[in-house]
Formats: C-alpha cells, sequence, structure tokens
C-alpha cells in the first residue's frame, strides 16, 4: 500500500471512531466521556484529511504542518481527557487553549519552519509532557482488579509516546534535516500505519471502558433499594454469605437486627403513600445516624429492615438495637407540615455454632421481632437461645 493510500484509510478508521464514539454517546448520554472521545476522533480526521490533501497537493509550508499538529496533540489529548472525565476528574479541556496556540506558534519559528527533525525535537518532548502529566494525574484512580480494563487505552496512549519518540531520534540520526512535512516514505508510512492501529484499538478500549462501568452501574442498581438508597434483599444475600464465611471461619461473631415500622399500614392510609414513603426513609436515616460504618443496613421487605453486624458481643448488639429504636421512638417524622410520631419493634440473634447457614440466624431474629410486636411493640426482643447463651456477657 503507497502511503498516500495509507493516510486516506487512517482517514476513513478515524471518521469510524468519531461516529462510533458520537453514536454510542448518543445511545448512552450519561456517559458523559463518550462526547470528549467524539471529539478526539473528530481531531484525527481533521488531521488525517489535511495531511492527505496536504500529501496530494504538496502543501507543506506554514501553517498546514502547524494545524496537523495541533490536531494530533488535541486528539491524543482527547483520549485522556475522556479517561478523566471517565474517573471523576475534570477533563482538562481549557488546557489547549494554551498547547495549540503553542504548538502553532512553534510552527511559525523560521528555524522549525524548513526542518521536520527541528520541528519533532521540540514537539515531540511538549506532546510527551503532556501525556505524561496527564496520565500521572491519573494515579490511584484506578482500581488493581480494574486495569484489564484500562490497559488497552493506556497502552496505546504509551505506545503513541514510543513511536513518536522513534520517529523524532530516526529522523535527527539520519541528520536528513532537510525534509520537509510529510517526511520520508518511512516516517510516513510507519506514522500511517501507528495512526490506523490507534484507531482501530482506541476506540474498541473505549467502548470497553464505558461497557464495563454501564454493567457496574447495572449491577449496584441491582443491589441497591431504589426509595432509601440502601441495600436490598439480593445485596443481603451476597454480603451475608461472606460474613457467614468469615465467622465460621475465624470464629468470630455474627448478629442480625430486624426492625419493622409498628402501625404503619395506618401512616399510609391516614396520610397517603407519599407520606408512608417519607416514613420509610426517615426510619433509614435514623438507622444510618446509629450505626456504625462497617454494619449493613438492608431493606428486606416493604417496611422492615435487617442489621448485619459482624465481631461484636451480644450485649453491644443489644445496646446499638436498644438506640436504633429510641432513636426512632424519639424522632417524629417531619413532613408537608405534618409531625408523624413512629416506632418500631426490634429483633435480636446471634450466630450458633449449630447453625447451618445466615438464614437460620435472621429466622430467628425475625421471630424475635415478632415477640416484640405481640408484646406491645415499640421494644427489643432478644432471641431465646441468645439470651440463655450470652449469660455473663
Ligand atoms: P405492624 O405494627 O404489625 O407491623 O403493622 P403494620 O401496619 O406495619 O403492618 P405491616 O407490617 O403488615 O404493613 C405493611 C404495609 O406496608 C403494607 C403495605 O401497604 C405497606 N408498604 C409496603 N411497602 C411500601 C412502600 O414502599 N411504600 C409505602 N408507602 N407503603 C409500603
Ligand atoms: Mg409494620
Ligand atoms: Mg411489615
Amino acid at each position: 500500500m503507497d502511503a498516500f493510500t495509507l493516510v486516506v484509510v487512517s482517514a476513513l478508521a478515524s471518521v469510524v471512531m468519531a461516529a462510533s464514539m458520537a453514536l454510542l454517546y448518543r445511545a448512552a448520554p450519561h456517559q458523559t466521556c463518550l462526547r470528549d472521545w467524539a471529539i478526539t476522533g473528530v481531531c484525527f480526521t481533521c488531521n488525517s484529511v489535511l495531511a492527505a490533501f496536504a500529501f496530494r497537493f504538496h502543501l507543506a509550508s506554514f501553517p498546514v504542518p502547524g494545524i496537523a499538529n495541533a490536531l494530533y496533540v488535541a486528539g491524543h489529548f482527547g483520549v485522556l481527557a475522556g479517561l478523566r472525565r471517565h474517573l471523576g476528574l475534570a477533563p482538562g479541556w481549557p488546557l489547549l487553549a494554551v498547547v495549540v496556540p503553542l504548538v502553532l506558534g512553534l510552527h511559525a519559528l523560521p528555524a522549525l519552519q524548513g526542518s521536520v527533525a527541528h520541528r519533532l525535537l521540540v514537539f515531540t518532548p511538549l506532546i510527551v509532557a503532556i501525556n505524561v502529566s496527564v496520565g500521572l494525574s491519573l494515579r490511584g484512580r484506578i482500581r488493581r482488579d480494574e486495569w484489564p480494563t484500562y490497559l488497552p487505552l493506556v497502552a496505546m496512549e504509551c505506545i503513541f509516546m514510543l513511536q513518536q519518540s522513534m520517529r523524532t531520534v530516526y529522523l535527527v540520526a539520519s541528520e536528513n534535516h532537510t525534509l520537509t512535512f510529510m517526511g520520508s516514505q518511512f516516517l510516513q508510512t510507519s506514522g500511517s500505519l501507528f495512526l490506523l492501529l490507534f484507531m482501530s484499538v482506541v476506540p474498541m478500549s473505549c467502548a470497553l471502558i464505558v461497557a464495563h462501568r454501564q454493567a457496574q452501574d447495572l449491577r449496584r442498581a441491582s443491589l441497591t433499594d431504589a426509595l432509601t438508597g440502601w441495600l436490598n434483599r439480593r445485596a443481603l444475600q451476597d454480603t451475608a454469605d461472606a460474613a457467614f464465611d468469615r465467622c465460621r471461619r475465624d470464629l468470630s461473631g455474627l448478629f442480625f437486627i430486624t426492625f419493622d415500622i409498628d402501625h404503619f399500614k395506618s401512616i399510609n392510609d391516614r396520610h397517603g403513600h407519599g407520606v408512608g414513603d417519607a416514613a420509610i426513609r426517615h426510619v433509614t436515616d435514623c438507622a444510618g445516624d446509629v450505626l456504625r460504618g462497617h454494619d449493613t443496613l438492608f431493606r428486606i421487605g416493604g417496611e422492615e429492615f435487617a442489621v448485619l453486624l459482624a465481631g461484636q458481643r451480644l450485649h453491644d448488639v443489644r445496646v446499638i438495637a436498644e438506640r436504633l429504636r429510641e432513636r426512632i421512638a424519639v424522632t417524629p417524622l417531619r413532613t408537608e407540615g405534618l409531625v408523624v410520631p413512629m416506632t418500631v419493634s426490634v429483633g435480636v440473634a446471634a450466630y450458633g455454632h449449630q447453625d447451618r447457614d445466615w438464614e437460620a440466624v435472621l429466622r430467628r431474629a425475625d421471630e424475635a421481632l415478632y415477640r416484640a410486636k405481640t408484646h406491645g411493640r415499640n421494644r427489643v426482643d432478644v432471641c431465646n437461645r441468645e439470651i440463655a447463651a450470652s449469660i455473663g456477657t
């Protein structure tokens, strides 16, 4: 394939990148990094189209090389800007307001206008510096187990810097300082082949990153209760399985506190479902204030909740359960000009060596909860067996 055909093929690959990122962005507009990557595709497309024209019509003088290189820098900057946005940082596009005029200005210098080697000597350290500094800003943002998702994109940017540095070294070493914009056939061919590889791998890498995030979001949503933002029953399964295994292995404690809003139907009936929903949120807010960071609250039914606690003594768990009951009892819900007093009934149970699974512990906590209901509500009841076993704790 001759050099001109390669430039045209690179331009087509850039168009495919711009179009695929734009279409993905339309399908998932909340993934705003796709917009950055679509802009990246546009920058590379303009760069490749300009290169094709320059090649065909021998446009080697200023400002054509300057514009082409500015677009090239902007394209690579866009790849990292999208990654920064994806990882929760500001993308940093305003930096281009400095970098692009700088690149154009450097190309206007007479010393650089006639020599590709001189241009690359100035230009390569600049883009390597930008890439390295943006790359360093991502340090610690990617979790170790997520690296396989990000590696193709990061690797492509590293390969880009390597090939850019090698081109510079080759050109300087060849002492062919009289080369003009397009350089030698070898340089042109290797540059176009690299751009082709880059344009094929980068869109796939970006799509992989977005698909991974979508899968994470979906999983998080499937484990989260939409009304309260706490975890749901499905999440309880995973969390309690792991906690139960740990508890059996380390012979540490595992406890459940379950609670249910008293006479909740009457809140719904009297004030409507909106206030009922606010009451559910209010109870979980109160519980969140009372619980420690590593005690996990789950909404396991309409107005039924469970707290999973590990590594504690039954006495302390009883204290937490009592604090929870009291906090809700003394904190009425205030909403829509109403003051709605609320109480909960609470059950507590602890893991015992005879328990084959955590569901057995949860069942006992539920039994204690319903005893609390039958004994008058707004009280904490502990499973009888735990009381017998915990004498002295
Ligand atoms: P008890 O003291 O015995 O617990 O009486 P209760 O009235 O609270 O009875 P129960 O626990 O059976 O009440 C469950 C009610 O909760 C029935 C249902 O209409 C209501 N509910 C379940 N989920 C929701 C929800 O998401 N929002 C609202 N507003 N109500 C819900
Ligand atoms: Mg209830
Ligand atoms: Mg209930």
